[in-house]
């Protein structure tokens, strides 16, 4: 008979270096939604196919033997068409050579910036609701996460407050555009504040630009990019995950002036020092041809419109998205219970799973919304809508 001998806990002192992290709520939602049998619009991630043309790319390099480690900043191929892309969107020129890296996703990329260039007793500001990996990456560097909440009526940025949470220790301030979990878009006048705040200090910006293509009803996202005095001290964050919806692929960059590039190097030589090969060579080649990813926003504002117009009978508040693939709905006209509980209520008794917008914050104020992802079929998209206007 089969022995089987399992491993003992470690009987030392664990110390956690991370001693307020828990089971993410992603994990959490995702887990209740299958349990109940719910349509899972929680975590953000698209619910329909890769292009067939792009995996059959990888899978071309596959053949071709291309599988052993990448260059240590990636295939060069590929960072020269992020060089052109960057140069014909924000008419900013970015060195392929020593400006861009190519990361395993854009979670891999932040923690890359972050551990560069935080020290010890450093100060960062960050906007909440925030996306969740910014605050853990700060404190495991020994950084201090200085939380702003964003304005309530319309998550824009509070600058007056930022100009006075800002001093000798502020080493970074993250911001994102278009905005996970709001859907918000900053502004020229935004990214204009925020130069002017950083001026005369060493303050590094660091960018998250995931949803760069997924900005709706005309506007042009205001990349970092676009401000060339801004960007000489930005790194600004890509993921491949979001713009070719193949968030299982965990592919994204980062560019920035030469000498950032080069900290921000050193780091993800020890972290990861290359990722996936033969992805790399289908991405260089995908991107030759631009609607690849300048067209995406049309499929997703198709999305929005759709998945909005058919809640308009439902008994929750739409709130406006002018990027992302996510759409908050305020419930207070339903319930005035936690946003925590709802959002369980919701997955178990409706069968809706969304993810409660009080996750995002430090200091929730007090609200009543949800956040629910629309990349999804949209028969999927209906059946979701159906069940919140029955409520
Ligand atoms: N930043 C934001 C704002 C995001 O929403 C996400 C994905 N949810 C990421 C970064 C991470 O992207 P990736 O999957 O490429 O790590």
């Amino acid at each position: 008979m089969e022995t089987k001998q399992e491993v003992h806990a470690f009987s030392g002192a664990v110390q956690s270096k991370l001693h307020k992290a828990s089971t993410s709520i992603f994990a959490v939602m995702s887990a209740e939604a299958e349990k109940h049998n719910a349509i899972n619009l929680s975590q953000g991630f698209p619910g329909f196919p890769v292009s067939e043309e792009l995996i059959s790319l990888c899978h071309k390099y596959m053949k071709q033997g291309l599988n052993q480690y990448a260059p240590m900043p990636g295939v060069l191929k590929l960072r020269e068409m992020i060089s052109n892309k960057m140069k014909k969107a924000y008419s900013l020129y970015y060195n392929p050579s020593d400006e861009i890296t190519i990361t395993a996703g854009a979670t891999q990329a932040l923690f890359t910036a972050i551990s560069a260039f935080v020290k010890a007793g450093d100060e960062v500001l960050l906007f909440d609701p925030a996306y969740d990996s910014y605050a853990p990456a700060i404190e495991m560097c020994g950084g201090v996460a200085i939380h702003i909440n964003l304005n309530e009526s319309d998550f824009s940025i509070p600058w007056a407050e930022v100009k006075n949470r800002v001093n000798h220790k502020t080493r970074m301030i993250i911001i994102n555009t278009p905005h996970n979990p709001s859907g918000s878009v900053l502004s020229a006048s935004d990214l204009l504040q925020l130069e002017k705040i950083c001026s005369q200090s060493d303050i590094i910006v660091l960018s998250d630009e995931v949803y760069e293509h997924i900005v709706f009803d005309g506007y042009e996202h205001q990349s970092v990019a676009r401000y060339p005095v801004l960007a000489s001290r930005s790194i600004l964050i890509y993921s491949f995950g979001k713009t070719f919806h193949a968030t299982g692929w965990k592919l994204g960059y980062a560019v920035g002036p030469k000498n950032l590039m080069q900290e921000f190097r050193k780091v993800h030589q020890y972290l990861v020092f290359a990722v996936n090969t033969p992805l790399q060579h289908a991405m260089a080649e995908y991107m030759q041809c631009e609607s690849n990813y300048t067209e995406v926003h049309k499929m997703y504002e198709s999305k929005r419109n759709y998945f909005s117009s058919l809640l308009k009978s439902s008994r929750f508040k739409l709130l406006p998205c002018s990027g992302s693939y996510f759409l908050l709905l305020d419930y207070s006209n339903i319930s005035k219970n936690k946003d925590t509980e709802f959002a369980l209520h919701l997955t178990r008794e409706h069968k809706v799973a969304s993810i409660p917008v009080s996750v995002f914050y430090k200091n929730a104020p007090d609200q009543y919304l949800l956040r629910f992802c629309f990349a999804k079929e949209e028969h999927e998209l209906e059946e979701a809508a159906k069940r919140l206007c029955a409520i």
